[in-house]
């Protein structure tokens, strides 16, 4: 029903939304710019999701922020009025740890990034170095005699989402990288948050600067790819055709939809607009055609009056 044509649902007769409605049994939802926006709310979002919850339907929270644990993410959700368990919280800095514990990582990994990342780590075990500021404060050439030195430890770099982002973590990262059995791992590649009147760089833009230096392409953990959430599918949690996934961000969410074959809802309230799906639309390009939402919606509390 609706697949990738951006249907706006409420131009559509009611008894097609609920039939709509119907088609689903799962859903997983992107959290910033649907849910909320930093520590606001957005309208109708609350009773939306626990409504879902109510009828029947299994919800998911799925998140790239990396900066705060699952158990963090639990207790903002809760401290808003989310109807949500833990088990019900998929995010980046969590499926991470879970991602090296699974291989067995023994060894320790250099951070760039947040508390959210070492905490999941330390959750499950796994050394690791210290975030916070790391700023170069003598010259270069100092700095390379007195102050940097290889951890021989070290095993794996992680990038995340990381507000003390310096040369001096390029400089370690890369020099890590240069081995090859050394893991990288990024969170995700959110390249971006805009801002009234300004931008905010995302994990993508300091995984992009590692990545140069290091000459080396990460494994992404964070959506769109199905490793964040395949783990659903694979014990029969979901059955996909019968999963929703709502995001606001076409290239992370929406593309982990068509990755996974659920169905898709684009909501008004963050990264893309009507306007970005009508480009892709009118693009010969494949990859863009597979950003095309099945369903839109100005925002996810749209839905109350059909549930
Ligand atoms: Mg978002």
């Amino acid at each position: 029903m609706y697949k990738q044509t951006c249907t706006n649902l409420l131009e559509q007769p009611p008894e097609k939304v609920k039939e709509w409605l119907n088609g689903f049994d799962a859903v997983i939802t992107d959290c910033d710019g649907v849910l909320w926006v930093y520590s606001n709310v957005i309208e109708g979002a609350v009773d939306t999701m626990n409504r879902f919850k109510t009828i029947g339907k299994k919800i998911f929270f799925c998140t790239n922020n990396s900066t705060k644990t699952r158990q963090q993410l639990l207790e903002k959700s809760h401290s808003m009025g989310f109807d949500i368990t833990a088990d019900g919280m998929i995010s980046s800095a969590h499926s991470t740890a879970a991602y090296l514990k699974a291989r067995n990582f023994q060894k320790k990994v250099y951070v760039i990034g947040a508390g959210g990342i070492t905490g999941e780590l330390d959750a499950v075990g796994i050394k690791h170095s210290d975030v916070g500021p790391d700023v170069m404060t003598s010259t270069l050439a100092d700095y390379l005699a007195t102050s940097f030195s290889k951890d021989p430890e070290i095993g794996a770099v992680v990038v995340g989402f990381d507000e003390h982002f310096s040369f001096c973590k390029m400089i370690k990262a890369a020099s890590y990288l240069d081995n090859p059995e050394c893991l990288f791992i990024a969170t995700n590649t959110d390249e971006r948050f805009p801002m009234p009147g300004m931008v905010i760089p995302g994990s993508g833009s300091f995984v992009r600067a590692v990545q140069t230096c290091a000459e080396r392409e990460p494994f992404v953990i964070g959506k769109p790819n199905p490793s964040i959430c395949e783990w659903l599918i694979n014990e029969g949690t979901i059955d996909p055709a019968r999963t929703l996934m709502i995001g606001d961000r076409c290239n992370t969410d929406i593309l982990l939809g068509y990755n996974c074959g659920f169905q898709t809802l684009l909501v008004g309230t963050g990264i893309h607009k009507l306007n970005d799906v009508e480009a892709w639309k009118q693009s010969d390009d494949p990859e863009q055609k597979k950003l095309i939402p099945d369903v839109f919606l100005p925002k996810l509390g749209d839905l109350l009056p059909f549930m």
